[in-house]
């Protein structure tokens, strides 16, 4: 076989071309996928720009893949042709470093990075490994679920694992990639939800993705303002400045007291959570099969 498939790759710090490459064969536990959608990530720039570490070029980037299944390596029994999944950043483990043994599979010491250690979904064809990828629900499109292998999972992993309950007051700082869509995460998660920007350009979006409150952090204090609504129970901060972000910590309530199991008190913590890297495991679900 001879079929070949296009792919943009970087080829020198800050310069990408199309290629023409022939298509392979996924090996040992791995899958093909014809790439309908791919997302541009902010980490996406260390790839073009050759900076992440031990990064190897050429190399296609792309860790927000959403496609097809075209071919199957041996030994991969759970997932079938033609099935629509995604592939994010980490998507895969090495199964034998000490986090992965402990069953930290997130933090694996040698992890399989789409776009980094393996070509990318900026691409018509991408190979995956089957233990790392995600189906995707027929209900979103392709284009839609992409960005959610990286941007999506970051946020709303931020979320649900924050110790929050219902009607608690969030904050998302940043109406950008991330932020736009935690508004939405915060709000369907039934927490009042708290837009800051700076200027007013973004109060029409973040209001109409669910946002209760906006606050113009070039107009106003944050902290100030969220300290005047109770203080936020968390604060998802998706700036790239840290002096953004720190200056908000502020804008934080004061720890409440819960009543925890067999009758012990203890104090609740609030949060400024920030954005870490997950697997598109958990997103959806573990893989292919609903039963
Ligand atoms: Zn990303
Ligand atoms: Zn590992």
């Amino acid at each position: 076989m001879n079929e070949t498939y296009k792919a943009v790759e970087v080829y020198e710090p800050g310069k990408l071309r199309v290629v023409e490459r022939p298509v392979a064969e996924p090996g040992a536990g791995q899958v093909r996928i014809r790439v309908e959608a791919c997302g541009i990530c902010h980490t996406d720039a260390a790839t073009v720009m050759g900076s992440y570490p031990g990064l190897v070029l050429p190399r296609v980037p792309g860790h927000e893949v959403v496609g097809r299944i075209d071919a199957l390596g041996s030994g991969v029994s759970r997932w079938k042709l033609g099935q629509r999944v995604g592939v994010g950043l980490i998507a895969g483990e090495d199964g034998v470093c000490e986090p992965c043994r402990r069953g930290d599979i997130v933090n694996c010491q040698n992890p399989v990075i789409s776009g980094v250690t393996v070509d990318g979904g900026y691409a018509e064809v991408m190979i995956a490994e089957a233990r790392g990828i995600s189906s995707v629900p027929d209900e979103v499109t392709s284009a839609e679920a992409a960005p959610l292998l990286c941007a999506g999972i970051t946020t709303y992993n931020a979320l649900r694992n924050a110790g929050l309950h219902g009607g608690d007051l969030v904050a998302v700082q940043g109406i950008g990639g991330l932020g736009h869509l935690g508004v939405q995460f915060a709000r369907h998660m039934g927490f009042r939800t708290v837009a800051i920007g700076r200027g007013r350009d973004k109060e029409k979006l973040a209001k109409e993705l669910g946002a209760h409150v906006y606050i113009d952090s070039a107009s106003e204090d944050a902290a100030v303002a969220l300290q005047r609504m109770g203080g936020g129970r968390a604060i998802l901060a998706t700036g790239t400045s840290g002096s953004a972000m720190g200056s908000l910590v502020s804008g934080l309530a004061a720890p409440r007291q819960v009543h925890r199991g067999r009758g012990a008190a203890g104090p609740d913590t609030t949060e400024c959570v920030s954005t870490g890297v997950w697997r598109a495991l958990d997103l959806w679900e573990l893989d292919g099969h609903a039963d």
